[in-house]
């Protein structure tokens, strides 16, 4: 995903640190919810 270049005022600043912490954060969520997705499908088709 490519990164829009803004000026480096301290709102803007701070407004890109929270937009990639929270994609960070959706992505830690993302990752932690893998085995639990798995697992359900995995018991859904009877693998399990
Ligand atoms: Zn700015």
């Amino acid at each position: 995903m490519e990164q829009e270049k803004t000026c480096n005022c301290l709102e803007c600043e701070a407004r890109e640190k929270a937009h990639k912490e929270s994609e960070d954060m959706n992505f830690a969520v993302l990752v932690a919810l893998m085995p639990l997705m798995a697992l359900t499908v995995f018991s859904s088709i009877g693998l399990i």
